[in-house]
């Protein structure tokens, strides 16, 4: 059991708590608040209880490098603007200025601090960076909250846990229990949903989800990569930037549960018969197109995946972007057997009104089965922008922010943020 912070361990202290605001940002605003919304119990509990807190967290990829595009600024001004939270910023995570601004600093105020991942240091977990981090900002106390960052051994994640007393978020310790609850009791037939483009992750726990669930529906670009090992043409589909090693893993998957089905039970009016389904199920047709950012529906063609018909000279410039209509419907009939449904990624282009559909269909078709009793977990940061289109987030039973690191909890991985936190209590 992961221990949570009382009372007692926070009441007049200085708080740092690693969070994870990687957060979309556009014209220089946020704009999805899920990640905000999800460390809103914590703060209000620290506040109470007149800590000071210092916020931590990274955004986007600037590999050591300070770039205002992925500054941290416009996160400080959303808590203080749209959540009213008395928040102030630094435009550093370590230093002079930092131990000024928690001096300046009153009992239930906030100093967000800036992105951690300008330094080179936080994505190697430097000893020394997370010293700074401690003794710059004079914190008492450390508490992650960042489950969607702890599949990273990084210095704010690992580092700085081992430096303090150490506590999970209240938001951290629902996801674990959660994701544990569905590693240790899911009910059968377990089947996950897997789509999205980071492939190159994603391969991987489509291995360590097919031995855990009865059926991995595959979409978005990593079925690129599954269609390609099964033999399919895929054009110039996507299939992440180590295309060759996906389509060899995906293989691999495909070999090793050869000789598996899971047998689904179909009625109709006159007779019940059941029908044997492979582990891994790939799309039967898709939506296709020249790329992503086609806007007329002329150019979309549907194309059904039934046997393999190789593009000889392979000339034809087309990438699959979303899955197709008799896709959906196999996947909502297979999602109807369904006692647990786990979704992440979404299953095409979906920021195309025109690749939405596969995506929007399957979660409103997991949203029902949340109707019938099901239980049904999310994760991912596109995943909670799909459901925040369509207005569906009430709708299942546990909804995670977290994709890349909670896919790593289920493929039975110890993610580094949490061992440290199970050591140091
Ligand atoms: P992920 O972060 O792995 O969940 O990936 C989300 C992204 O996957 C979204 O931005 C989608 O546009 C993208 N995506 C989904 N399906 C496809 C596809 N067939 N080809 C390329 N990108 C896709």
């Amino acid at each position: 059991m992961l221990k949570t912070p009382k009372i007692s361990d926070v009441k007049n202290k200085t708080v740092l708590v690693r969070v994870d605001f990687n957060v979309p940002l556009e014209n220089g605003h946020v704009a999805d608040d899920q990640r905000l919304i999800a460390t809103l119990p914590l703060i209000d509990f620290l506040q109470k209880h007149a800590a000071k807190v210092i916020l931590i967290s990274h955004l986007g990829r600037p590999d050591g490098q300070v770039m205002s595009e992925f500054s941290l600024g416009p996160v400080a001004k959303r808590l203080q603007e749209k959540f009213g939270l008395r928040t102030s910023f630094v435009n550093e995570c370590i230093g002079k200025s930092v131990s000024e601004a928690v001096e300046k600093l009153e009992a239930g105020e906030i100093l967000l601090l800036e992105n951690l991942r300008f330094h080179k240091e936080e994505e190697v977990n430097d000893a020394r960076f997370a010293k700074e981090l401690v003794n710059d900002s004079g914190a008492e106390v450390y508490i992650n909250e960042a489950f969607s960052a702890s599949h990273r051994a990084h210095a704010s994640v690992v580092g700085v846990a081992k430096l303090l007393p150490s506590f999970a978020g209240f938001g951290l310790a629902q996801e674990v229990t959660a994701l544990s609850n569905l590693l240790e009791k899911a009910k059968h037939p377990f089947i996950v949903v897997l789509g999205g483009a980071k492939i190159d992750d994603k391969v991987s726990a489509v291995r360590n989800l097919s031995k855990l669930a009865d059926l991995v529906l595959v979409g978005g670009g990593i079925a690129n990569a599954f269609l390609q090992a099964a033999g399919f043409e895929v054009h110039h589909s996507f299939m992440g930037q180590k295309a060759e090693l996906n389509v060899k893993i995906a293989k691999e998957i495909l070999l090793e549960h050869q000789t598996e089905r899971t047998v689904v039970d179909v009625h109709d009016q006159k007779q019940a018969s059941k029908i044997p389904v492979p582990r891994v199920v790939l799309p039967i047709d898709v939506l296709a197109a020249k790329n992503g950012q086609v806007k007329d529906e002329k150019n979309v063609l549907k194309l059904q995946l039934l046997r393999n018909v190789k593009d000889s000279d392979n000339n034809l410039d087309l990438q699959y972007l979303d899955i197709g209509p008799e896709t959906i419907d196999l996947y909502e009939f297979l999602l109807s057997k369904a006692k647990t449904i786990f979704f992440n990624g979404p299953l095409g282009v979906f920021e195309n009104q025109l690749f939405m559909k596969g995506s929007k269909e399957i979660v409103k078709a997991i949203a029902k089965n949340t109707k019938r009793g099901v239980t049904t977990i999310l994760g991912g940061g596109e995943t909670n922008a799909v459901i925040n289109q369509f207005n569906l987030r009430d709708n299942f039973t546990h909804v995670s922010t977290a994709g890349g690191a909670a896919l790593e909890f289920l493929g039975g991985e110890k993610l580094p943020g949490i061992v440290v936190l199970e050591k140091t209590n």
